[in-house]
């Protein structure tokens, strides 16, 4: 199968694990374009090392700077609307959605409208507006595959039976840098403590809400969308070793796990060659060096975060994108030391009370809403 593959979010953790994944796979999968916000000269060697004919920056300035770095005959679009346009044109038949928050929305969006395969990586998208997208992709075709490990796990998982059979979907959390921490030192972690990953190396947002646990809050209501299950159906259990990716439980009792190395371009590549698979470019797991895998129930007390995506998960609507605007403007305080570590809570709690619930938001709305809520918070702070 041959796969012509644009990559939104080229520069970032998951972008640059596509490109090694891409390399692998070789003449059976081409980089035809890559979209990002402003690391132009990461993507000009991109641009270098694949031949890629389409590229986009949404920052203007970083586009200019882009076209001056004499990539003959690559197309570089630059601006707002630069990645919409891209995938508008693009002749991909594969876009990997790796943009990180809410602001991957508009591009996927139109990838969905297009029909074309989606790998899914940001997650947001479907937090803030699973309830366009779905109905949307089913209409035009679009087939939306999780990179989430933890998505890819269970979307591999429930190939073992039948969808009227699975009982629940058991995310698993590596429980982040603070899983065994006193809550009033959760309270007040630094930056350099939080960035601190124990399994996996990703970017710093969702470093962050791994900490936090926002991650895994905002995976449960990912987990709904994308298998069409009620949240009392999506468990979540900390598993700090990051080997099992999740699991299906079945009504006969039978539970199916993925387990594998903790390698994002395992996932990457069973989206770009599903339903085939093909030789592994991550890592695989070493049964010599495995000493034990332990899991344990999330304590909603010390990571309160993971019981507000269950809220938004049950309240439906414009829930999913009150929380999740609200989570990405208190991330970024955090990392500016504007607020502590404790305050990312109080903020995405404060704004799931007290935001008026829509309960069918068309897509108007839920960009107003993500707006508002983002304005409102950083008012908060201030
Ligand atoms: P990152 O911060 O490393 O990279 C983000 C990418 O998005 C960069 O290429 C950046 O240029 C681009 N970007 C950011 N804002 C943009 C904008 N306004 N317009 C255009 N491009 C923009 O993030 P990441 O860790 O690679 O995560 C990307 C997404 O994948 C997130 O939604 C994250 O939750 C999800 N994800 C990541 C991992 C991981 O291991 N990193 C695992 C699972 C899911
Ligand atoms: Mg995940």
């Amino acid at each position: 199968m041959q796969r012509r593959l644009l990559i939104l979010g080229s520069t970032g953790s998951i972008g640059e694990s596509a490109l090694d994944v891409a390399a692998a796979l070789g003449p059976s999968c081409r980089v035809v374009g890559l979209g990002a916000r402003r690391r132009w000269r990461e993507m000009a060697e991109q641009i270098r090392r694949f031949a890629v004919h389409d590229a986009a920056l949404s920052e203007d300035d970083a586009a200019e700077s882009l076209r001056g770095a004499s990539l003959n005959g690559t197309r570089i679009r630059g601006g707002a609307r630069a990645l919409v346009e891209l995938v508008e044109q693009t002749d991909a038949d594969f876009v990997l959605s790796a943009i990180v928050g809410a602001a991957g929305l508009p591009a996927t969006l139109a990838a969905v409208e297009r029909g074309l395969t989606i790998g899914l990586a940001n997650k947001e998208s479907l937090v803030v507006a699973g309830s366009i997208l779905m109905p949307l992709a089913e209409r035009t075709g679009c087939r939306l595959l999780p990179v989430d490990s933890e998505h890819s796990a269970v979307f591999q998982a429930l190939r073992s039976g039948r969808r009227e059979e699975v009982r629940r979907v058991i995310l698993t959390a590596s429980g982040g840098p603070f899983r065994s921490w006193e809550r009033s030192r959760i309270e007040n972690a630094t930056i350099a403590e939080a960035l601190k990953h124990p399994t996996w190396q990703m970017g710093p947002k969702i470093t962050i809400d791994s900490a936090t646990m926002m991650n895994k809050a905002l995976e449960v209501i990912e987990a709904c969308w994308l298998f069409q299950l009620p949240a009392e159906q999506v468990e979540v259990v900390v598993h700090p070793e990051s080997i099992v990716h999740s699991m299906v439980e079945f009504r006969d009792g039978s539970i199916i796990a993925q387990l594998g190395a903790p390698d994002m371009r395992t996932p990457i590549q069973y989206a770009l060659t599903y339903p085939l698979r093909a030789d592994a470019c991550g890592e695989r797991l070493n049964w010599s060096e495995l000493r034990q895998l332990n899991f344990s129930a999330p304590d909603l007390e010390r990571f309160p975060c993971l019981s507000l995506g269950y809220e938004a998960a049950r309240r439906g609507g414009n829930a999913g994108a009150v929380l999740n605007a609200a989570n990405e403007v208190a991330v970024e305080a955090f990392l500016e030391g504007r607020i502590r570590f404790g305050d990312i809570h109080r903020l995405a709690a404060r704004a799931l009370q007290t935001h008026p619930l829509q309960s069918d938001p068309t897509l108007d709305e839920l960009l107003a809403c993500d707006a508002r809520v983002r304005q409102e918070v950083r008012q908060w702070i201030c």
